[in-house]
């Protein structure tokens, strides 16, 4: 694994992994399989478990059950600096008193690595983080952007089978955060490493993930490719957690290819339902803002809602605009803005079968 283009690629495969702190099931059953060369997302509101799982793939906790496999290899119970894993931390961690360079070299040093072995390895991996003029720099010379490059530097040093990145971006201000969602995307294209990355930031899952987990309370509520998981959120929690949407009440009042589902704002049909609906089921109907879209007169779309309009909010490319529906509930439209302000006191939006996701009642 001597040259940066021949990078070891490995499949993490976990096994019903739980892990308990006291009564807490932190992680609880959990079953994944990262294909080599992935760039996987943990996501999920706090507490999820997410960095718990992320510490017991990099070996920082071991699980209480199941197992954790590197290219089918147990390595549940080996110590983090003998499963060849990088790892990216939110504070960077960076030792304080030591230069970019030796920040680099130290890890290889720990492992042995001798000289010259060790120059070309931390050039090299100066270069793939673009900070070869700042390596005589001591931390606090460089901005939040350059340690952290610094911090993904420290864990490509070590031409690690596996990336592991804990929220790498937080500490970031927003357009740095952009940035840096670009280089580590690329870095990944690059090097073709197998990456999991865990943040609460869904809008650095989307754009980023080739798959994403979604957890809560310790177990994974969906797991799936970003645009499937939002465009067929699997529960109403998925639907709220993941993008803005409008959650309506309905029964089903009708099923077959196309479901039909009646509200308090008026009838909807559905092309995307789970199995098993019966006739009479209550169930709730998720609406993404963006796909509802002001009706033309004459329109004849069949999910029409009609509401009177109670704000407007102009955001430069879009217009959010908030109706009133029949029943008393708002929902969030949104669209693309245009040279005059919507006007209209009233409101008929509307939107495709494909567009009503139908989520179980429960939860
Ligand atoms: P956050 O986004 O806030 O970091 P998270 O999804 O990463 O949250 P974890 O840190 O994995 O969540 O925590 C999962 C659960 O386990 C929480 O209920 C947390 O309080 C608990 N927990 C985590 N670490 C410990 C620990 N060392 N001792 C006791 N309980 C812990």
């Amino acid at each position: 694994d001597e040259s940066p283009g021949c990078v070891a690629m490995v499949a993490i495969t976990i096994d019903s992994v739980t892990k308990l702190f006291g009564d807490t099931r932190a992680v609880d059953a959990v079953s994944i399989d990262i294909a080599e060369g992935e760039l996987f997302f943990l996501l999920g509101p706090s507490g999820c478990g997410k960095t718990t799982l992320l510490r017991m793939i990099a070996g920082f906790y071991y699980p209480d059950e199941g197992r954790i496999l590197f290219d089918g290899r147990d390595v549940s119970h080996v110590p983090p600096h003998k499963r060849n894993t990088g790892m990216v931390f939110q504070n960077y961690a960076l030792w304080p008193h030591m230069s970019v360079r030796q920040n680099l070299a130290f890890g290889l040093e720990m492992h042995a690595v001798a000289e010259p072995e060790r120059q070309r390895r931390v050039d090299e991996a100066l270069e793939m983080v673009q900070m070869t003029e700042y390596a005589q720099r001591l931390p606090n010379q460089l901005s939040g952007g350059q340690q952290q490059r610094v911090a993904v530097g420290r864990a490509l040093v070590l031409h690690p089978d596996v990336v592991l990145l804990d929220e790498p971006l937080s500490n970031l201000d927003a357009r740095l955060r952009l940035e840096m969602r670009d280089q580590i995307t690329a870095l990944h294209e690059t090097l073709g490493l197998t990456m999991v990355y865990v943040t609460h930031d869904q809008s650095e899952a989307l754009s980023m993930a080739d798959r994403m987990a979604i957890m809560r309370r310790g177990r994974i509520s969906q797991l799936g490719p970003p645009r499937q998981v939002y465009r067929r959120p699997a529960s109403r929690f998925i639907a709220d957690f993941i993008g803005e949407t409008n959650l309506l009440d309905a029964t089903v009042a009708a099923t077959g290819s196309i479901v039909h589902l009646d509200t308090a704002a008026g009838p909807l049909q559905s092309s995307a339902f789970p199995e098993g609906l019966r006739v009479g089921d209550p169930v709730h109907c998720s609406i993404r803002p963006e796909s509802l879209g002001v009706q033309m007169e004459g329109s004849s779309a069949v999910n029409r809602l009609a509401g009177e309009v109670v704000r407007v909010f102009f955001l430069g490319n879009h217009d959010q605009i908030f109706l009133r529906l029949a029943d008393g509930s708002e929902i969030k439209v949104v669209e693309s803005s245009a040279d005059e302000p919507v006007r209209a006191s009233r409101l008929e939006v509307s939107c495709g079968v494909d567009d009503v996701v139908v989520l179980p009642a429960e939860d």
